[in-house]
């Protein structure tokens, strides 16, 4: 993964997430069967198949995890520290993903996560996005200038952050947003991100993104990239949505 950040509209990133689904053999046969065609691809893939993925996949993805611990080591039975991460060979961590957070960590659990994962030179992809309510409350800016806000001090600190727009209520559900939502939205992310940095952060879409829809999205400008899910575990589509990239 090219950890610059320049402006990458010319070679799209798509990140895909596998939550908590694969297994070894899937991973195997993913592995052969995936062609990123001209994107820049990455996987999350869960933690016990990190080595392996990173083995597999070599020059096709980057390999990467879906969350880190907020702790640097000792007792923490269960988590999974930034350094064991980038010892396994993930090069990036998501942070602050919705199902995190609905399970509940906050602003300041996701910064500190942050501020791990620069420790150890991951690349942290910071996820933000409102949820249907607060959407319709007319709190979009404010939802995503908070969670921006509180992770602005250390996102200050990676060599190359990305951000993904990722509204709560199109994760999972199969209801995208539309492109003209998504270009809003990431638009507001990206005026909010250029009043706190200096550098160029990528910015991608995420929710319900699928081979049939991922085109539309990288038409729009301010979209540097998607965040794949669901259909980011089925190597054909995920290679299909590269390829609309
Ligand atoms: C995600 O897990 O970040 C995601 C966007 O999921 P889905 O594509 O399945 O909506």
């Amino acid at each position: 993964m090219n950890a610059s950040n320049q402006n990458t509209k010319g070679r799209p990133l798509c990140f895909g997430n596998w939550k908590c689904n694969g297994s070894i053999a899937a991973l195997r046969q993913w592995a052969a069967d995936f062609d990123p065609g001209g994107a820049q691809a990455a996987v999350c893939v869960p933690y016990p198949y990190l080595s392996l993925a990173v083995q597999l996949l070599d020059k096709k993805a980057a390999v990467g995890c879906q969350d880190i611990s907020l702790h640097a080591g000792g007792a923490h039975t269960g988590e999974v520290s930034a350094a064991m991460a980038a010892d396994c060979g993930a090069q990036f961590t998501l942070v602050g993903h919705s199902e995190c957070r609905q399970a509940g960590q906050d602003d300041k659990a996701v910064a500190g996560r942050i501020a791990q994962a620069v420790g150890e030179a991951l690349i942290p992809v910071l996820c933000v996005g409102e949820t249907l309510e607060q959407r319709e409350a007319g709190k979009l800016e404010e939802v995503l200038a908070d969670q921006l806000g509180a992770a602005a001090a250390e996102l200050r600190q990676s060599r190359s952050p990305i951000v993904a727009y990722e509204p709560v209520w199109a994760i999972g559900t199969g209801r995208a947003a539309s492109a003209d939502d998504a270009q809003k939205a990431v638009g507001l992310v990206k005026g909010i991100l250029k009043r706190t940095f200096v550098d160029y952060i990528p910015v991608l879409y995420g929710g319900s993104v699928k081979a049939a829809n991922a085109a539309e999205y990288m038409a729009v400008d301010e979209i540097d990239g998607l965040l794949v899910g669901g259909a980011s575990l089925k190597a054909d589509e995920f290679s299909a949505i590269c390829a609309a990239s």
